[in-house]
């Protein structure tokens, strides 16, 4: 018997190579005029023609969005919300401009646009991550929830391969958890499996040709599918890792994910059959954590949290952090076991199940 509760959102969304040119008829639907188009400083280029398909419509661009949203820059770009007068935001980026958008539609009233360009997903979630004097806090605010997401594969065929694949494996990384959320329902599962099947196929090929456009529209479709997954059912242990050392190492975020993601799976996967067997349909192999690990690898992801500038001796501080909040995760979380993870994530050795916890009744088939 199927029991569940499913939780939708009523973001508009608009997908398709050129959809970007709409923007204005965007703004124009709900029923503002000024808009404050958002990016980070790489990023100018694609702001500046966003602001010229908004035409009269641009207030200004604001161009300092970093990654992990500031609460310094959020409050530099409040002033320059109310100094160019602006009644909407335009983010056009990744998920640092989106962020960005998300804690200043917080602080104004103001609704949002998203012009997403990697495969991060932050514009379907109702979660805004904060940065105050290097402590993060990451919230589930209703009020954050976009108003509309334009979805141009155009935008995303500037985003360079090595990129494109860290990017491509943090939003797997939602698809996986989702698929064993405590909190999952049918249609977050088959969002979250499709994505899987989206993203594997399109990121090898992205890599092999990063301008076929039939490869980044595949991926930028995954990314949306688990983007929606993130915004609609809970994250567990892979999201608390990486949360805990992005926040205290200040590691490149896309990239932690792709390092963390195999050794979740294998801790994860003793507790977690119809998700380990629905991730192997989009990975096939006998293991879909060593899959996983084999796939990061293809596209040449990096392997190790040594070499995205984790220090040894911080396992330890970070085990603490990681089992120190209670959370949902299918299988208990224990430090020793977190610790034993993190040291083979560290080192890029490949997954394995760690070692079981006498009150782990999962744990037992894989010690
Ligand atoms: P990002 O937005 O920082 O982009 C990474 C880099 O790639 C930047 O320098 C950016 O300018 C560049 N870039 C992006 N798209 C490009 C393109 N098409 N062409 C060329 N360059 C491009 O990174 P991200 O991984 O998308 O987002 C990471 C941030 O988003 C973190 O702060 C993370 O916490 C947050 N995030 C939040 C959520 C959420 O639901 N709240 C979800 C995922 C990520």
């Amino acid at each position: 018997m199927k029991s569940f509760v499913h939780r939708g959102h009523v973001t508009k969304v608009v997908f398709g190579s050129g959809a970007r040119r709409g923007v204005a008829d965007e703004v124009r639907a709900l029923g503002r005029g000024r808009a404050l188009v958002l990016c980070t400083p790489g990023q100018t280029g694609q702001a500046r023609e966003t602001a010229e398909l908004l035409g009269p419509l641009a207030a200004g661009i604001f161009d300092q969005a970093a990654m992990h949203t500031p609460v310094a820059v959020t409050e530099k770009a409040v002033d320059a919300v109310r100094a160019a007068g602006a009644d909407c935001l335009v983010a056009v980026g990744g998920g640092s401009a989106i962020g960005l958008g998300k804690a200043l539609a917080l602080r104004t009233g103001l609704p949002q646009i998203a012009l997403p360009t990697t495969y991060a997903g932050s514009e379907m979630t109702p979660i805004l991550g904060e940065t105050r004097d290097g402590a993060k806090t990451t919230r589930r605010l209703p009020d954050v929830l976009l108003g509309t997401v334009v979805y141009d594969v155009d935008l995303t065929l500037t985003l360079p391969p090595h990129v494109a694949a860290v990017s491509g494996l943090n939003a797997m990384a939602h698809a996986v958890e989702a698929l064993y959320a405590q909190d999952r329902d049918p249609l977050a599962f088959l969002m979250a499996g499709e994505a899987l099947d989206a993203l594997a196929a399109a990121l090898p090929a992205v890599l092999s040709d990063p301008a076929d456009p039939e490869a980044r529209e595949t991926a930028l479709y995954g990314a949306w599918l688990a983007g929606t997954c993130l915004g609609t059912v809970g994250m567990a242990l892979h999201h608390k890792i990486c949360h805990v050392l992005g926040g205290t190492f200040d590691l490149p975020h896309a990239e932690t994910h792709a390092v963390v993601l195999p050794h979740a799976i294998a801790y994860n996967a003793p507790a977690a059959a119809p998700a380990m067997d629905r991730i192997g349909r989009a990975l096939p192999g006998s293991d879909p954590a060593a899959a996983v690990f084999a796939f990061a690898g293809r596209l040449g992801a990096p392997r190790a949290l040594k070499d995205l500038g984790m220090p040894e001796r911080g396992i330890g501080e970070a085990a603490d952090l990681i089992v120190r909040d209670g959370y949902w995760n299918p299988r208990p979380v224990h430090r020793d076991a977190v610790r034993d993870l993190l040291e083979r994530a560290w080192a890029g050795e490949p997954p394995r199940a760690t070692p079981s916890h006498p009150d782990d009744p999962t744990g037992a088939r894989h010690a």
